[in-house]
């Protein structure tokens, strides 16, 4: 399931970034989701907190989503959101952004220990 293996991923980024910071607790993560991206943000969220309600680190935790707007680069210079074809030269553009999911930020509070 594609909404699956895309909460499984936030997961395992927010939780491999936290281990690295020494977080005692995970309080929110941030994510750009391109608005390509075929996904349902709810079932998304939804999977997210049942594959980190078992885990200690992410007790409480949020997933907080940014959209991002498609974009492109053609081979000419042509950067901007004509996605098909390239106003400048009529040649097809390269996607650069709008097909991806990144974890941006993580919210964490370190432990004194
Ligand atoms: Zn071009």
């Amino acid at each position: 399931m594609h909404e699956y293996s895309i909460a499984y991923d936030i997961y395992q980024t927010a939780r491999k970034a936290a281990l690295e910071h020494n977080a005692s607790q995970i309080l929110r993560v941030h994510i750009d989701m391109g608005t390509l991206v075929m996904a349902n943000l709810e079932q998304v969220k939804f999977l997210f907190q049942i594959l980190t309600e078992e885990d200690p680190l992410f007790i409480g935790a949020e997933l907080s989503c940014h959209s991002v707007e498609p974009s492109v680069h053609c081979t000419c210079g042509y950067e901007g959101t004509e996605l098909y074809v390239c106003p400048q030269c009529g040649g097809m553009p390269e996607l650069i952004r709008g097909r991806e999911i990144v974890v941006t930020n993580i919210e964490v509070e370190v432990g004194e220990t």
